[in-house]
């Protein structure tokens, strides 16, 4: 995922109040999806009137590549290690009872 899509995702903090834009939100009169980048040079933070430069970069609220990345490796991870768990409990249970089988015939 290119880089500009993340920063576009990046939530502002005014310094001067703590109101946070948040792109996915929007603002008033702002549509939701606008980066903070691409607000008009005149917008002005919506509870004290702070122009955008006393804003701050705080972030984005969560990462959807790592976010993707993480999900996808751990769900394919825990596939696996329930694959393999199963495979062991099954293939042991088999082993044990074939074990137990072979002494009861035995006796
Ligand atoms: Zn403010």
């Amino acid at each position: 995922m290119p880089a500009t899509e993340v920063t576009a995702l990046d939530r502002h903090e005014c310094k001067a109040c703590g109101y946070v834009y948040e792109p996915a939100k929007g603002s008033s009169n702002v549509p939701a999806g606008t980066a903070f980048t691409d607000l008009p040079q005149k917008w002005r933070c919506p509870v004290c009137g702070a122009p955008s430069s006393q804003f701050v970069n705080i972030g984005s609220v969560e990462n959807p590549s790592g976010f993707e990345e993480n999900r996808g490796y751990g769900f394919g991870v825990n596939t696996l290690t329930a694959q393999q768990k199963n495979l062991l409990i099954f293939g042991g249970l088999a082993l044990g009872f074939l074990f137990f089988i072979s002494l009861y015939g035995l006796n």
